[in-house]
């Protein structure tokens, strides 16, 4: 491509809002002639949903995979981790009432908001099933850190940080 002339800097716009400057003109009934410019933009924006499409098989198992990793690093840390408040293994229970807990939770949000979609962020992966103590998990250390009530990792920091 040739360097722009002066004065005729080529403005790059983001690509959501080329898409929707293109559709809006499109339904007006005066679109404007395309330029190269605007064309190549267009392919690469196709060529880019066609990419991720194509790479969909891909990311999925890996993303499933991730999950299974994660899950299996949690067992395995549930199962060697004494409980902060009663001393007791956590064992694979404690993932299981978290789990449960979890999904009451989300049951809940759908049933009060049924046309709300959430961004949720979880935080206890384990409840300890002698005492109730709850637990946020920290995949790099391989720990538990214990949680509020409310599942807030506010007062947890303060149990892991070392000096
Ligand atoms: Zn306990």
């Amino acid at each position: 491509m040739p360097p722009p002339a002066s004065g005729q800097a080529d403005v790059v716009e983001p690509m959501w809002l080329t898409w929707a400057t293109s559709r809006r003109q499109i339904r007006r009934g005066h679109r404007r002639n395309a330029t190269s410019g605007e064309n190549m933009r267009r392919i690469a924006a196709i060529f880019l949903a066609i990419v991720l499409v194509m790479f969909l098989p891909v990311i999925i198992p890996v993303v499933a995979l991730l999950d299974c990793v994660y899950r299996k690093r949690l067992r395995a840390a549930a199962c060697a981790f004494a409980c902060l408040s009663c001393g007791g293994i956590l064992g694979l229970e404690s993932i299981r009432l978290a789990d449960a807990e979890w999904d009451e939770h989300l049951r809940e949000l759908r049933e009060t908001y049924p046309s709300t979609r959430f961004r949720l962020v979880r935080h206890v992966r384990a409840i300890c099933s002698a005492c109730g103590a709850r637990y946020a998990f920290l995949e790099r250390e391989r720990a538990f850190v214990q949680t509020g009530a409310d599942g807030g990792l506010s007062t947890a920091h303060g149990v892991t940080t070392k000096a």
